[in-house]
């Protein structure tokens, strides 16, 4: 079969694979503890697709045209033995297999993570100040062991290392300079995230996005940048480097500046629905797929005919009134 294109032409290309949906952090801006607390009721057993589903549904997914696979959470690393998943998906032909992890745990999986066949890993922090980080990740977990994971993952050969801060207003801007100064010549990549509206439980309102054009003036005026060029279409970061060639940072502008005509992304839950927009309200259920007794054509032909009717832009429609719909939760289809 060939690769599907949607009704925008766009292809199928990358597949985030959430793998769990629970999380060890309680960030405020994902898995709010008012939302997410003792008796939030997580996925039973039974509904998460097994490693071999995965396997599986991305095999199908490839044959349609994915190229990069990245897997994500809930937080992944609590799934357990995530390994064993990524050898099985590091066997899978000319695949990109990527993760991201809040780090928590990266120090003591690291070597093992490698040693299956993964290649890179980006790690979430959202400031380097144990009071603010703290803050945000609500759980009293420390900066030190965050960076401790990504020691312990460089020095396994996990490498590019890329850093993801999402900036909300009021609670971590201040932390913008400090963490540029800190990763900057250390050949680690820091992406800034505008905070998104994702999910219904954060609160969102535009007034707390510190947009991507305030966060490169900030750091421009202390640290002079450039931009340059995407590595490859469809790239959601803004790439921008140090003048004085001490490295790159990269700006994620989902909510000023929106890329849905480029957007090739599909996302797998944790219970197999497949959703086609970061934004959807509704996925549609591979996991009746794979559970039945459907071919691998077959249930490729079900992918290829909900792709080709995708229709998403929503960051490109986005306002307030939008940001109010019920949508599907962050932690749950793995951002
Ligand atoms: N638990 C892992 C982690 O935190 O890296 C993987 C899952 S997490 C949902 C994936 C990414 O989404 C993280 O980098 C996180 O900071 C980001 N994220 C979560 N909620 C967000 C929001 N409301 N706006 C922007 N980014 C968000
Ligand atoms: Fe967990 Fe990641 Fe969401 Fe934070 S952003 S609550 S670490 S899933
Ligand atoms: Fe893609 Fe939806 Fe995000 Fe637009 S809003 S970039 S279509 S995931």
């Amino acid at each position: 079969m060939g690769e599907p294109l949607d009704t925008f032409r766009r292809p199928l290309r990358d597949l985030r694979v959430s793998v769990t949906d629970r999380c060890n952090f309680r960030c405020v801006y994902c898995m709010p503890k008012e939302v997410f607390g003792k008796d939030f009721q997580f996925l039973p057993r039974a509904e998460i697709l097994s490693f071999e589903e995965i396997e599986r549904l991305v095999r199908v997914f490839v044959g349609l045209g994915v190229q990069k696979v990245r897997l994500t959470g809930g937080e992944p690393l609590v799934r357990r033995n995530i390994e064993r998943l990524v050898e099985m998906l590091a066997r899978v032909s000319d695949l990109d297999l990527t993760l991201t992890t809040n780090g928590s745990l990266l120090a003591g999986k690291a070597r093992a993570l490698r040693d299956a066949g993964l290649k890179r890993v980006t790690v979430s922090l959202d400031s380097l100040d144990d009071e603010v980080f703290k803050s945000m990740n609500d759980v009293d977990f420390p900066v030190a062991r965050v960076l401790e994971g990504m020691d312990a993952a460089e020095a396994a050969g996990l490498a590019p290392l890329k850093v993801n801060m999402v900036v909300k207003r009021g609670l971590n801007e201040n932390s913008i300079l400090p963490m540029a100064r800190y990763f900057r010549g250390t050949g680690r990549i820091l992406r800034f995230i505008e905070y998104m509206d994702v999910g219904s439980s954060n609160g969102w309102r535009l007034d707390d996005v510190v947009s991507a054009r305030e966060i490169v003036a900030t750091i421009d005026r202390e640290l002079p940048l450039e931009p340059i060029e995407k590595n490859y279409p469809g790239e959601v970061a803004e790439r921008w480097r140090y003048r004085d060639g001490s490295g790159e940072i990269g700006v994620i502008a989902s909510v000023t500046q929106a890329f849905c005509a480029d957007c090739t992304r599909a996302r797998l839950s944790a219970d197999g629905s497949l959703y086609t927009c970061l934004f959807a309200s509704q996925g549609h259920d591979l996991r009746g797929l794979v559970r039945g007794d459907l071919t691998d054509s077959q249930i490729a032909d079900a992918i290829a005919a909900i792709w080709t009717s995708r229709d998403d832009r929503y960051s490109e429609l986005r306002s307030e009134e939008t940001a109010g719909l019920k949508k599907i939760e962050m932690s749950f289809i793995g951002g």
